[in-house]
């Protein structure tokens, strides 16, 4: 499938720029805030100057102008959003105050703490991956979990908007399975505050329907370039790049994806039937196959439709 002819694509510099800048804009300004004694504030700060950004970027170089029609999903979007982050806050907030993650820090004295704070970061984000990429695969490979996951795939376009469209469960399974392996490794509050920032504004990157060209990156990042891929209804094709941040243990299992002659999908989706409203969405797991049996029925009508008409 090609892309619809853009007017004014970007120069290659700038489509080069844009990922790589855009991330360690936002990761030198949160920095600059927490060594003021500002950090929250500045990652707020960064994070909606970054949507603001991209939403921008979007309407100026759209990966696919399809994409940029509404597809009437903007408020349960922004519910699934609200409920998921507040939930994940609460998780983090709740496992540092009450004393939750100090009990799973069962090696602290295994963390290198002596190491620059972006190195220690870096390990951070190396660590968390291993959560983070088990818990997405489960939740595309094991049946029971797909349903929850299902609500995320269900979106029909990208774009920085639907970034944070997950089920509830769906975001606690990933924290769930993410947040174990930095603690266990001991990582202290600090970094598990970093992993956080980098995690939020790689999701916004790499959900954006803007054209960047990341080349190199894609071995090492989860970019747009590798998830459109990811979010492509071909099973083949959907069930790759699970990495949230990093990309290595897809380089390493083999799940990395990238074919180089063929355009990502425009068409993406699921093969069920995702009810429109966000407490039918919420619920859509739990009667499942109430989900796929209307899915059956919607097909089995276009096809008699289409042969009689
Ligand atoms: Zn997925």
């Amino acid at each position: 499938m090609t892309a619809a002819p853009l007017a004014h694509p970007p120069a290659r510099l700038t489509a080069a720029l844009l990922w790589p800048g855009l991330l360690l804009a936002c990761v030198a300004a949160t920095a600059l805030g927490m060594a003021h004694g500002h950090g929250p504030l500045a990652f707020g700060i960064s994070y909606a100057l970054l949507a603001v950004s991209l939403w921008r970027l979007e309407r100026r170089w759209p990966h696919e102008a399809a994409w940029l029609r509404n597809d009437g999903q903007m408020l349960p979007d922004l519910l699934h959003t609200a409920v998921s982050k507040a939930a994940a806050y609460y998780v983090v907030v709740a496992g540092t105050q009450q004393g939750w993650f100090d009990a799973l820090r069962l090696w602290p004295e295994l963390w290198p703490t002596h190491w620059p704070t972006a190195a220690q970061v870096l390990l951070g984000l190396a660590l968390a991956e291993a959560g983070f990429y088990w818990a997405h695969r489960v939740s595309h490979e094991w049946a029971p979990m797909w349903p929850f996951h299902a609500v995320h795939h269900s979106v029909t376009r990208l774009w920085f908007f639907n970034t944070g469209r997950f089920h509830l469960v769906d975001t606690l399974r990933s924290t769930a399975l993410g947040l174990p392996p930095l603690l266990l490794a001991g990582a202290p509050d600090g970094v598990l505050t970093w992993v956080s920032a980098v995690t939020a504004f790689i999701g916004l990157l790499t959900h954006c329907n803007v054209q960047m060209r990341t080349g190199a990156l894609d071995h090492l990042f989860n970019t747009p370039a590798l998830h459109r891929w990811h979010h492509s209804p071909v099973l083949p094709e959907g069930n790759t790049n699970y990495g949230e941040n990093l990309v290595l243990w897809d380089q390493l299992f083999g799940t990395w994806y990238r074919p180089r002659d063929r355009h990502p999908p425009r068409d993406i989706g699921i093969r069920e039937h995702m009810p429109d409203s966000y407490t039918g969405q919420l619920a859509a797991p739990f009667r499942w196959r109430a989900v796929q049996a209307r899915q059956a029925g919607i097909a089995s009508q276009a096809s008699s439709t289409s042969s009689t008409g």
